[in-house]
């Protein structure tokens, strides 16, 4: 098997990467380690930045988190009686924030993935890397108890902090990129039934 880029993992960043390169023109493959059905059913996020839905926007899979999801445009604050409005879209020069699960954005990507008539291999085991900062990257996998292997131009590890990608890659060749902003974070736990 040969393709430009070979992703590894499914989760929102190796299929919004996905989608992206495809829409550059570049062919890529996704191997994931579980089920699709897994994937999806995977509950994480809830609330998506305007970063996210800018870029899911230029990936062109937008459109029914922007027809289903609920944009925020502030919160309130209560103290003592009185209300307090952060109007964050005031704030920010009109940014907002949209609640939209990431298993919808999941299956967003997972669609229009499907309908490029892009691969995903999925349930790949023993995932490994070759030669990746040489010139013929690769990446193996066993799939029902078969042997792959994908031949690359680049290999983009999206599997997450304790993947294989990164362990795979010397000490001494990785470069950490890290943005520290410069306010916390408020988190309010509250006791309520669910919505029904
Ligand atoms: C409880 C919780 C709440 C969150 N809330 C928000 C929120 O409100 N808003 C927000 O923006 N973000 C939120 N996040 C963060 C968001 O979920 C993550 O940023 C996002 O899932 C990261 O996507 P990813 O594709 O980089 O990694 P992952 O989602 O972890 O995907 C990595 C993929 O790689 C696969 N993989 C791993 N190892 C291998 C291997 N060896 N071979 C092949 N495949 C492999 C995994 O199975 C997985 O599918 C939340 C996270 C959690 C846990």
């Amino acid at each position: 098997m040969r393709t430009q880029v070979a992703i590894i993992g499914a989760g929102p960043s190796g299929l919004l990467l996905g989608q992206l390169l495809h829409k550059a023109g570049i062919d890529n493959i996704i191997v994931e380690r579980q089920s699709g059905d897994y994937v999806l059913s995977r509950i994480r996020a809830g609330v998506l930045e305007q970063i996210t839905m800018d870029l899911l926007e230029q990936a062109g899979v937008a459109q029914r988190a922007h027809a289903e999801g609920l944009p925020h445009h502030g919160i309130e604050l209560l103290f003592k009686g009185e209300r307090h409005r952060i109007d964050m879209h005031k704030l920010t020069g009109g940014k907002q924030v949209m609640v939209y699960g990431q298993t919808e954005v999941t299956r967003d990507l997972m669609d229009a993935r499907a309908a490029a008539g892009l691969s995903t291999v999925y349930e790949a085991s023993q995932v490994s890397l070759h030669d990746f900062d040489g010139t013929q990257p690769r990446v193996r996998y066993v799939k029902d108890g078969v042997t792959h292997e994908i031949e690359c131009d680049f290999i983009a590890g999206c599997d997450g902090y304790h993947g294989v990608s990164r362990a795979s890659v010397p000490a001494g060749a990785i470069h950490e990129y890290e943005k520290v902003y410069p306010f916390g974070w408020l988190g309010v736990l509250a006791d309520v039934p669910p919505v029904s």
